[in-house]
């Protein structure tokens, strides 16, 4: 594990301003969130016994070597806070030991999660990253997945996409998109937060993955350099082991299409109130383009951000109103829009 030079606990919280303000003034004040710890120890992974992960030794009831989460994250994170602090960010970790948010023992998850939150937002971070690694009870899920609530705004989903773009070139696993949800940590941060799922514990080739120190720095680098480029620093330079952050992505088109009844039902909406919409983000070629922050701005006014999957296309519940339905793809200095006719309502 690397020197962690200006990793900032919780009891530290209170000096993260001081330095944004002065020395870093530029740079964002970033909180680092290791998922789970102590007695929650998030996902757990089969291990090779002969693995050498460097981390310390855990074994299941019958003796077996597993992987736990919450030294996966710990130590992920642990890697970005010395990345980020070499860059001069100023940074928060939201625990810095085997212990729940804020280094004390774990009592209940909702204490441990409120923990976790207010020390970011105590802290005045400016973005908020959750570290954490998947399950699934299909053992053949395996890929990274980013997740924003839907109704962040703009430049979290901006954030969001450029994380999972970055983790999917560093990593090499399966792109499972950006994903929306309303988890605690992103609902009660006051700053653009997202949470990453680097890859699936339950799946043999991902966990042994995880088990390697070389995949989780290149885990951590991937995370620190999708920061870098969203606080507007430019390219990273190389990360990942060298593999390097890919320049952004240049859509050049998007398409807009409504839906037949079907497709509209089985996304949820009543026909009768409104359809489903797919923007589809394409690239020159025409090839559809993965993790592409796209805004909306339906018939009633309403402004709505979301992301394209690894399909390239953007969902839209889109109210039955006289009107139009215009999307745009919502990254810095790339116009690509489409507008559309929203038909009368249905009798
Ligand atoms: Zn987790």
């Amino acid at each position: 594990m690397p020197a962690v030079p200006c990793s900032r606990t919780l009891l530290g919280a209170l000096g993260a301003t001081l330095v944004a303000a002065t020395s870093a003034a530029a740079l964002p004040v970033v909180a680092i969130d290791a998922g789970h710890g102590g007695s929650d120890s998030g996902a757990i992974g089969a291990l090779a016994p002969e693995a050498v992960t460097g981390l310390e030794p855990r074994f299941n009831p019958f003796l077996q070597p597993v992987l736990l989460e919450k030294d996966v994250n710990l130590d992920v994170a642990n890697r970005l806070n010395a990345w980020l602090a070499a860059r001069g960010f100023p940074t928060l970790m939201t625990r810095s030991t085997d212990n729940a948010g804020g280094d004390v023992p774990y009592i209940s998850e909702g204490a441990d999660l409120k923990a976790r939150t207010d020390a970011a937002n105590a802290a005045l971070a400016e973005i908020f990253v959750s570290i954490h690694q998947n399950s699934s009870r299909r053992t053949g899920a395996s890929g990274t997945e980013t997740y924003v609530r839907s109704s962040a705004p703009e430049v979290t989903h901006l954030l969001a996409a450029g994380m999972q773009r970055t983790l999917v070139a560093c990593l090499g696993l399966p792109d499972r998109g950006v994903k929306e949800r309303s988890f605690y940590v992103l609902r009660n941060t006051a700053m653009p937060a997202i949470l990453v799922e680097g890859a699936f514990l339950s799946n043999e080739v991902d966990a042994g993955m995880l088990a390697s120190p070389d995949v989780r720095q290149r885990m951590a680098e991937a995370i620190g350099g999708a920061i870098f480029q969203y606080a507007g620093l430019g390219d990273p330079g190389p990360i990942c082991s060298g593999v390097g952050v890919a320049p952004p992505p240049v859509p050049k088109k998007i398409v807009l299409t409504r839906a037949g009844r079907k497709l509209t039902q089985r996304a949820g909406i009543n026909p009768k109130r409104g359809d489903l919409w797919v923007a589809t983000v394409r690239d020159a070629s025409g090839a559809p383009m993965s993790s592409i922050p796209v805004r909306a701005r339906l018939p009633n006014g309403k402004g709505v951000n979301t992301t394209s999957r690894p399909d390239g296309k953007a969902l839209l519940a889109v109210p039955r109103r006289k009107g139009r339905v215009v999307v745009a793809v919502a990254m810095p200095g790339i116009k690509v829009a489409a507008r559309a006719k929203v038909p009368a309502r249905r009798r």
